[in-house]
């Protein structure tokens, strides 16, 4: 048992007390339950981090298991991706892995006890009518007129849905509770329907289907899950849960509820994210503007950060929007200690240092990371022609501009102090085309042995040893805090910021990225973390970029709140 005196959330102090009273024989165990319809996203890291981290916690175990019980929409490519992502942010679940759908027999078995105890009977209502009788949340439900049936009926209809005597929609099995319930998940739920559908692993076996409801509470249950951890929007399912479990009279585990994690300007249902991605709104699931766990990945974000923001997030028992910007620093933060400086130049700007030698290449020594002395240092290529930032150069500089302009001297990184002489123009458009300089020989590494005061430090590739990368940009998918306030002629889709991508051609970086690997991340030096994409290739370079290096939210929102 965990004996640590950091602070414990509402969720840690019940598993205290339960294990204090010997309520569940000093075990936990608990389970994260995907239904495999889609593919993770960054609220389900939160339940992930929470389950698996509390078994860890308590020595106990966490199950891995797919509640896989409508097979219109589920797919055995979500199951792979689940198990992914799932590993790749760190957790394990050893052998136990669960369906489900392995336990439809067991579940067949449950409905017909129920069914022999009077519990529960076959209706001939249509999904609409049910609906209808069901009432509101001020008024009784009305009773199925099939609410009477008997008990041999029942069997017999049943028995006849499991065979595939009737279509799709024309018959269900409910639980006979109590149609004037103050709870509405109490009004005669339906426990099976029938849906001539092949499922992705029971194929043609069954042609009636568990609802959730009847399938989640005894799949924890066979399982012997003690702890039952889910979202707030299940609390009202619970006495159903409870009461499948007392009429079955079967193993009770405690199910408790906190609050999902909601992040602002972005979508978190996995109906909507499939929308995206059906629709083409992203390039696919692991799109890096994606809040999915594939899409974080591709961006950049490391395990490690996400675990450490859903440390951060806590849980708690009220629901909340987080911003973005929590997420970004948790990766900002892993990725400063962690990954190598390198220079790379976004929108090139050609500068020649005219008293450079043209063929003279010097090598000179950068630091990988200021944060890390062990990873020590490399050689950069600097020669007469290089390239700096468009945005590093101003002919006509404004106040507190402490970078490069006629007549002032700057830093160029690990090199030297070069002055800016003269600049040439396109003569059709007069924009800045090339910089000229005169560099001090007597700066290298850029050192100023006089004590002479320099105020910008700008990177640089060496053009000639340069490789050509793309760069792809990323803001936020969507436009507003939150993408559901929209007027009522429009829909989500409305708030898609159509500026969420943009992809730079004309990037140079360092030659020292020519072998750098698909996933590897990296500092492009005052610019942000980067990670290569897997679209790149050896020829043809490609980065995402994964954050950048300073927190641009709090000015959005600043701008936002100012425009309202
Ligand atoms: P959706 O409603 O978007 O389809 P879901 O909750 O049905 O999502 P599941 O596959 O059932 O998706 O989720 C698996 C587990 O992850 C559930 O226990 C659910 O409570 C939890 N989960 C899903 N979304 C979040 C979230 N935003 N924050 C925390 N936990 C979540
Ligand atoms: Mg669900």
């Amino acid at each position: 048992m965990s004996a640590s005196t950091e602070s414990r959330h509402f969720i840690q102090q019940i598993i205290d007390e339960d294990l204090q009273s010997g309520k569940f024989d000093e075990r936990v165990r608990t389970r994260f339950p995907p239904e495999p319809n889609g593919y993770l996203h960054i609220g389900h890291a939160k339940s992930i981090c929470l389950n698996f981290g509390i078994a860890q916690q308590y020595g106990g175990r966490c199950h891995l298991r797919f509640d896989d019980t409508n097979p219109t929409k589920e797919e055995q490519e979500y199951v792979d991706s689940i198990q992914q992502d799932v590993r790749w942010l760190g957790f394990d679940w050893g052998d136990q892995v669960y369906y489900a759908s392995d336990y439809f027999h067991q579940l067949y078995e449950w409905a017909v006890q129920l069914i022999n105890m009077d519990k529960a009977y076959v209706c001939d209502l249509t999904a609409e009518q049910i609906r209808d009788f069901r009432g509101r949340l001020t008024e009784p439900g009305t009773d199925s007129p099939y609410r009477d049936r008997d008990r041999e009926e029942n069997l017999d209809l049943f028995q006849r849905m499991k065979e595939g005597e009737f279509p799709d929609g024309s018959r269900t099995l409910r639980g006979r509770i109590d149609m004037a319930h103050p709870n509405l998940n109490m009004r005669d739920p339906v426990l099976y329907r029938i849906l001539h559908a092949t499922h992705h692993r029971t194929g043609d076996a069954w042609c009636i289907y568990p609802m959730y409801d009847f399938t989640h509470g005894q799949s924890d249950s066979i399982e012997r899950i003690t702890h039952s951890i889910c979202t707030l929007e299940f609390e009202n399912h619970r006495p159903l849960y409870d009461w499948f479990l007392e009429q079955l009279n079967i193993f009770h585990p405690q199910q408790i509820e906190f609050a999902r994690l909601n992040l602002a300007y972005t979508v978190m249902s996995k109906r909507k994210l499939l929308q995206l991605v059906r629709d083409r709104h992203v390039r696919g699931w692991d799109d890096p503007r994606m809040p999915t766990i594939s899409g974080l990945r591709r961006r950049g974000y490391t395990p490690e950060s996400i675990r450490s923001f859903c440390t951060r997030i806590g849980v708690t028992k009220f629901d909340g929007v987080t911003d973005m910007a929590v997420l970004e620093n948790s990766v900002r933060e892993d990725l400063n200690r962690h990954v190598p400086r390198v220079m790379a130049v976004l929108r090139p700007l050609r500068l020649v240092i005219n008293n450079y030698p043209e063929d003279q290449v010097d090598e000179l020594d950068a630091i990988n990371n200021p944060e890390d002395p062990t990873a020590g240092s490399r050689k950069v290529p600097f020669s007469r022609v290089l390239y700096i930032e468009q945005d590093d150069f101003r002919e006509d500089p404004p106040r507190r501009y402490h970078r490069l302009a006629p007549g002032r001297e700057v830093r160029l990184r690990y090199a030297y102090l070069v002055t800016c002489t003269d600049v040439r123009k396109d003569e059709q458009t007069g924009e800045v085309v090339e910089v000229h300089c005169t560099y001090d020989p007597a700066t290298r590494g850029g050192t100023v042995p006089d004590g002479r005061k320099v105020k910008g430090t700008l990177h640089w590739v060496s053009a000639a040893h340069a490789l050509s990368a793309e760069v792809r940009l990323y803001e936020s998918l969507f436009s507003k805090e939150n993408p559901d306030d929209v007027s009522d002629d429009e829909d989500w889709t409305a708030n898609l910021n159509p500026d969420s991508l943009a992809t730079m051609t004309a990037c140079r970086v360092e030659p020292s990225l020519a072998a750098a690997e698909s996933g590897s991340r990296f500092q492009f030096e005052r610019t942000g973390y980067f990670c290569v994409d897997p679209d790149s290739s050896a020829n043809a370079l490609v980065f995402n970029r994964t954050v950048t290096l300073r927190d641009s939210w709090a000015k959005i929102e600043k701008t936002a709140r100012n425009k309202s």
